[in-house]
């Protein structure tokens, strides 16, 4: 897998398997990294709430994943 764009910024690259970008990862809140970091059920309808506030233009630092 090639690295991909970063949905969070503009010139981000993010690596395989990764959400954002390390720049737009560490602007999230530390209780959104750690419920995104979790696997399993709900992983997937984690993700798509995080890029569906990220599309909205939620500022990173403001966004709340459901835990
Ligand atoms: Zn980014």
């Amino acid at each position: 897998m090639a690295n991909t764009r970063c949905p969070g910024c503009p010139s981000g690259v993010k690596g395989p398997g990764k959400y954002l970008c390390l720049t737009c990862w560490h602007a999230l809140t530390p209780a959104s990294r750690h419920a995104l970091r979790r696997r399993g059920p709900g992983a997937m309808a984690r993700l798509q709430d995080l890029y569906r506030q990220v599309a909205n233009g939620v500022p990173l630092a403001d966004i709340e994943v459901t835990p």
